[in-house]
């Protein structure tokens, strides 16, 4: 299927590992200009380098933290005028919500619902004027089903989730979509070390740990980057054109409700 977006621009956030850089690569494999961030210089030049080797596509480079107003000034300068935009940083970590200080409330807002809504304040006219954009929010599933000791991450996202379901109606008519994904469990460096913890606490080797999470999955399987940015691909696509306002989950079926 062609996507119809090739030669188009996407800023991609938190993209030089995990979900963030399967939607680099599915969107670069479609013919996509790109913008891609992440913290640390060597990783972000390895995957951008990679990503210009399989597609032939532009790649930028932003080494930053998005999360601050730095970062974030740094990133639009390089892309300052996306078609698509893809919202992605470092989750909260867990533990148990009467630890959670004033501040540990302050980062995860600041990651994971005001850096998102700050990108989309900053292109979103631009993508009006031009009667197209895309905006795809990777999220979580706790936003569909909480996770109790992922309250940062509960709160936080289902922040971004209110916000985007209200301001995606505004824009619809201008040819511009917001969508959030959201996963469920994949194999990423992020679920590496959280069954790493797991293992030790239970005592566990990780091998064990592993098909214990799975047998949980009713795919029996962790999800992987490469399906997730395909996804991603689709709802930025021209085909994605009346979709929007959504969540999507791709979690091999763990949520149990039927809606
Ligand atoms: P990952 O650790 O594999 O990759 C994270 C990427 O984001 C890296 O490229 C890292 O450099 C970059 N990054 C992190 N914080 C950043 C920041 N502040 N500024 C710039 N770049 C930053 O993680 P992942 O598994 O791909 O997770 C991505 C997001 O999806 C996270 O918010 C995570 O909580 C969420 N999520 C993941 C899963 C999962 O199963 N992997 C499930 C639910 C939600």
């Amino acid at each position: 299927m062609d996507m119809g977006i090739a030669g188009r621009t996407a800023l991609v956030c938190a993209a030089s590992k995990g979900l963030g850089r399967g939607c680099a690569e599915a969107l670069a494999a479609e013919g996509v200009n790109l913008t891609i961030v992440a913290r640390t210089a060597e990783t972000l030049e390895a995957t951008a380098a990679g990503i210009r080797a399989q597609t032939g596509v532009d790649v930028k480079t932003v080494a930053c933290d998005i999360t601050t107003p730095e970062g974030r000034a740094a990133a639009l300068a390089a892309c300052p005028q996306p078609d698509i935009l893809v919202n992605n940083a470092g989750g909260p970590p867990p533990g148990d919500f009467r630890t959670f200080t004033h501040d540990d409330w302050l980062r995860a807002l600041e990651a994971n619902m005001l850096t998102p809504i700050e990108l989309i304040r900053a292109t979103i006219d631009g993508m009006i004027a031009r009667g197209f954009g895309r905006i795809v929010n990777i999220t979580s599933s706790s936003v569909k089903a909480p996770i109790d000791v992922l309250g940062l991450s509960n709160g936080a996202r289902s922040g971004l989730t209110g916000f985007v379901a209200g301001i995606a109606r505004k824009v619809a008519a201008q040819g511009v979509t917001i969508n959030n994904l959201l996963p469920g469990v994949f194999d990423t460096d992020r679920i590496v070390d959280t069954i790493a913890a797991q293992a030790k606490a239970h005592n566990l080797s990780i091998d064990e740990a592993r098909k214990q999470r799975m047998a949980s999955i009713p795919a029996g399987r962790f999800g992987n980057r490469d399906e997730f940015g395909r996804a991603c691909a689709f709802l930025c696509s021209v085909h994605g054109g009346y979709i929007t306002g959504q969540n999507w989950l791709i979690d091999g079926g763990s949520y149990p409700g039927t809606f």
